[in-house]
């Protein structure tokens, strides 16, 4: 006999079987005790008579989260019994061997409820007992769908999924970088991808033609509902000889098809996503993430909408932190984005009005994407670098990829999703932590695991490096 989960326990009535899994939660009636047992599948009733004494007094002893094996029989459920509320309301166990397996303090918050509402930072604590609640199950299910979805319908498009060295130099995509020290380069760091942006243009120089990659980015910003303090993943995605209307139109029979196979409840509020300029944004809804929904507190609702046309630049204020700092102009999106042909006389003339061929996914009001079509001309790039105030020093930190451009570059773009809140607003939930398995805390830690943390001064010396603060 081997384990069955408990969603197949209907197609066993009558059968003695075998389950794993937690006590969810029990109820002794009379002389009767019902536990619902709780593994990944599902939940089921289970019984222990008192006839069996010794099966029974071990019933007793249990409590909820012990982790158990049990064997039973699989009963239907009279009519008047059947629990609509459970997939396995039909039927339940008869339990004839009990084993405990591991016992469980008592949780810190009851699992058998949402955890919405429990302190947040208890939640992030033992975050693995609150992925054993039902809602969060769902949405760590509901996440390895959509990534499942998204690898498998890129890779029938002809794309290919390549993995960039998450040990590299900055990307600058707006915020600071963290850094790693070289033990065998002592004073020498890499910093953590901001994005892959330089190695999937790169992989364009290299003729991959289609790449994607569900991939990790790390940027040191502050936390937001729906900004992640340290790491995000993003649909990274990058096309050669496409026009942007290309990776408009592929996008978006991606995350429709997505939405239909994977969210078949969910309504589309429109189709062809909107596209809006960015000036017309700004006028009409006074932001460039306009919420589209007609009803905006329908969870089910997705309005998407294409942003376009975006200023080339934007003008730089203190809090910016970018890498040519100081100067007047920014890039609105990253220093790789193309401007428009038609405005490319402007970067002489008056930078500020020239247009890119940036685009941004809205949904519901957040920004869920962006990307662009890239600067393929050395020159072009150049001037770029110049007009947000690169010094020579600063230009030669990308020199590598001017001289792969060298190369028979070919025409291309890309954009890249961000998967952690693209998921939070199709899976309805107010912040990116609920659907994260191990998410920061808002300042940036991983209370579960105690990060960051203090090294040892041996490992100190082998990097190099002198602390300037006093430890605690
Ligand atoms: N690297 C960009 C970003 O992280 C996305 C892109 O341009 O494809 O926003």
């Amino acid at each position: 006999m081997s384990r069955i989960i408990i969603l197949d326990t209907p197609n066993h009535g009558g059968k003695t079987v075998e389950l794993f899994g937690w006590v969810h939660s029990r109820r002794d009636h009379g002389k009767i005790i019902f536990i619902d047992l709780r593994d990944r599948s599902g939940l089921l009733q289970v019984v222990f008579e008192p006839k069996d004494k010794d099966l029974y007094k071990l019933a007793e002893k249990l409590r909820p989260e012990f982790c158990i094996k049990l064997t039973g029989e699989i009963k239907e459920r009279p009519a008047s019994m059947v629990n609509k509320n459970i997939a396995t309301g039909t039927v339940e166990m008869n339990a004839t061997k009990l084993e405990i397996l591991t016992e469980s303090k008592t949780p810190p918050f009851e699992l058998d409820k949402d955890t919405i509402a429990v302190n947040e930072e208890t939640r992030m604590k033992y975050r693995y007992l609150d992925l054993r609640t039902e809602r969060m199950k769902n949405n760590i299910i509901l996440r390895h769908k959509i990534i499942k979805f998204i690898r498998d319908w890129l890779d029938k498009e002809g794309f290919l999924e390549i993995h960039t060295p998450m040990l590299t130099k900055s990307t600058p995509e707006g915020a600071r970088d963290f850094i790693v020290p070289s033990r065998l380069h002592p004073g020498k760091f890499y910093a953590l991808p901001q994005s892959p942006q330089q190695y999937k243009q790169l992989l364009m120089v290299a003729g991959m033609e289609k790449y994607f990659q569900i991939a990790p980015c790390f940027r040191d910003e502050d936390a937001r509902a729906d900004r992640s303090p340290g790491e995000f993943y993003q649909l990274d995605m990058e096309m050669s000889f496409v026009t942007q209307e290309d990776i408009l139109q592929l996008t978006e029979k991606l995350f429709t098809e997505l939405v239909k196979t994977i969210l078949p409840d969910r309504k589309i509020t429109k189709t062809p996503w909107p596209r809006i300029t960015h000036k017309e944004a700004m006028e009409k809804y006074k932001s460039d993430k306009p919420d589209l929904r007609k009803d905006k507190k329908d969870l089910k609702e997705l309005a998407f909408a294409w942003i376009v046309d975006f200023p080339l630049f934007k003008e730089q204020t203190k809090e910016d932190f970018f890498h040519g700092a100081g100067e007047k102009w920014g890039p609105s999106h990253h220093m790789f984005t193309a401007p428009k042909e038609e405005d490319i006389p402007l970067l002489d003339k008056d930078p500020g009005k020239a247009r890119s061929y940036q685009h941004d996914l809205v949904l519901n009001g957040y920004e869920v994407g962006g990307g662009s079509v890239r600067i393929h001309d050395p020159k072009v790039q150049d001037k770029i670098f110049d007009l947000i105030g690169f010094t020579k020093e600063q230009k030669r930190e990308f020199a590598h990829l001017l001289e792969a451009f060298e190369y028979g570059v070919p025409p291309h773009g890309g954009i890249a999703p961000g998967l952690d809140r693209l998921i939070m607003v199709l899976a309805g939930e107010p912040s990116i932590r609920e659907v994260m398995a191990f998410p920061k805390s808002g300042d940036a830690k991983d209370l579960v695991i105690g990060a960051p943390s203090e090294v040892t001064d041996e490992q100190l010396d082998e990097l190099s490096i002198k602390l300037a603060l006093e430890k605690e």
